[in-house]
């Protein structure tokens, strides 16, 4: 009996001994690294991080800690963080979400329904079109968009649109970050913008605001001047496109006697943040003269321009001039997808090289991967004056991370990532998307929308397009 109980007390401090051990063990492992542990919402693990900051530095087999919205923790090795979701991202390339600097996400609506007219008919064609449409149709159109951007890693957009309520749900829903445009009219030459809008919108963490006047040709110098003090009152983008049409110079310079660039300088609103999209015509002088103006970012949309215009923008003489270049996919009515991707590809394959001139081949500015990758990232945010916030991977930034599998056929083998990313990745290849620090994508299936509500939106888009081609019909016995 007394045998039984000593083997039973050493039992019992053998079991005492390895209680405290395993405790030890766990408490030291918890408190490495300034004997600190922290929580965090989601760790994404073993990715090679892009992470597109000033250095461009990567890191690989690193991890990235996400908490509250942003961006808490970076490196690689261990890490001290618990988080409530791990992303394990083995052979995939995480890095910035990529920024559509100029889009109307609601025009999934025509794609393809005009593909063969030049620019001004294809304007005219679209008016028309507009016409038929109405606030839900919209909403079903910028959600169809929306989803289109999710899944090819686009995680902010930069809208121009009409309806601009129902673009605002459709974010709500998507749970994308974008900027959209304030509607606003013309009370007896006095420009009131909507107030409600703004109110309704203005605290929901990914929305923030432009105005659009578009388009520019339809607005006198008094109503330049009106927009100028009502971006100064709210803080908000100009958002225009300029240069598009070849006959765009003689159009404005017949109506006011001014080029579109000199109407915008005599309202002063180059001193505003601007974005100009396409900025195909512009001169080297007026190239020049924007250079001066470091708050204006272009949205370059080559497939648009070429489609429409048979030409693109000079990128290399824009980047000799240091202008802030990001890239857009225009409305899919034009460039018939909203996948950044087929943008980047455009530029790689058809700016990227000695394309318009010998000179920029040897130039040190050339159109190289890296900076096509940076201008769907840190530029573009830079463009819509979101680089604070935004565009890169860095500690205190918002999490707008996307994850490309590498692991997919058409990214193997890769030689160099940055120039993978440029030439054969497309919107198929981004496996997961963050937003905001929300998981918004996850191995290729949407968070905030389900199977059925998809097919929903697509059935709804398609009865849109089916009385389009009704209007079409008509028209053409006009
Ligand atoms: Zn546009």
């Amino acid at each position: 009996m007394k045998n039984f109980l000593r083997k039973k007390n050493i039992a019992v401090i053998f079991c005492l001994l390895a209680a405290v051990i395993i405790f030890a063990v766990f408490f030291f492992a918890r408190n490495l690294d300034n004997g600190k542990n922290y929580n965090a919402d989601i760790i994404i693990k073993n990715a090679v991080i892009l992470t597109l900051n000033e250095n461009s530095k990567i890191i690989d087999n690193g991890w990235i800690a996400i908490k509250d919205g942003k961006i808490i923790g970076l490196g690689n090795g261990g890490h001290n963080y618990t988080p409530r979701e791990v992303i394990y991202a083995e052979g995939k390339v995480a890095m910035p979400g990529l920024v559509n600097a100029h889009s109307h996400a609601a025009m999934t609506l025509f794609r393809g329904a005009d593909d063969s007219s030049g620019l001004a008919d294809w304007i005219s064609n679209m008016n028309n079109y507009e016409k038929e449409v109405s606030k839900d149709e919209i909403y079903w159109g910028a959600l169809l968009g929306e989803i289109e951007m999710i899944k090819s890693g686009t995680t902010t957009f930069n809208d121009m649109y009409f309806f601009e309520e129902a673009i605002a749900n459709s974010i709500k829903k998507t749970g994308m970050r974008a900027v959209i445009d304030v509607p606003f009219n013309f009370e007896k030459n006095k420009l009131e913008i909507d107030k409600e809008f703004m109110n309704n919108n203005k605290n929901f963490s990914t929305i923030s605001f432009s105005i659009a006047p578009n388009p520019l040709i339809n607005f006198s110098k008094t109503n330049l001047d009106e927009i100028k003090k009502i971006i100064l009152n709210n803080n908000l983008l100009l958002h225009i496109h300029i240069e598009e049409r070849k006959d765009e110079k003689g159009r404005f310079i017949e109506k006011y006697g001014l080029t579109p660039l000199q109407m915008l300088i005599n309202s002063n609103l180059l001193d505003s943040k601007v974005v100009m999209a396409h900025a195909v015509n512009f001169t080297d002088d007026e190239f020049k003269l924007i250079s001066k103006y470091p708050n204006i970012g272009i949205a370059l949309n080559p497939k648009t321009n070429f489609k429409l215009s048979g030409f693109t923008a000079p990128i290399a003489k824009m980047m000799e001039y240091n202008l802030t270049l990001g890239i857009g996919t225009d409305g899919a009515g034009s460039s018939n997808s909203l996948d950044l991707f087929d943008q980047i590809n455009f530029i790689a394959f058809a700016a990227g090289k000695c394309s318009s001139d010998k000179d920029y081949c040897e130039n040190k500015n050339n159109i190289y991967p890296e900076k096509i990758i940076r201008m769907a990232t840190i530029d573009g945010a830079k463009v819509l004056g979101l680089d604070k916030e935004i565009g890169s991977i860095e500690i205190g930034k918002k999490a707008d991370i996307i994850l490309i599998d590498f692991n997919e056929i058409e990214l193997t083998p890769s030689y160099d990532i940055y120039s993978s990313l440029a030439h054969n990745t497309d919107g198929s290849d981004v496996a997961d998307s963050i937003i905001d620090g929300k998981i918004v994508m996850k191995n290729r299936k949407l968070i905030n929308l389900d199977e059925r509500e998809i097919a929903e939106i697509i059935k709804k888009v398609n009865e849109v397009s089916e009385k389009i081609k009704k209007t079409k019909t008509k028209s053409l016995f006009d």
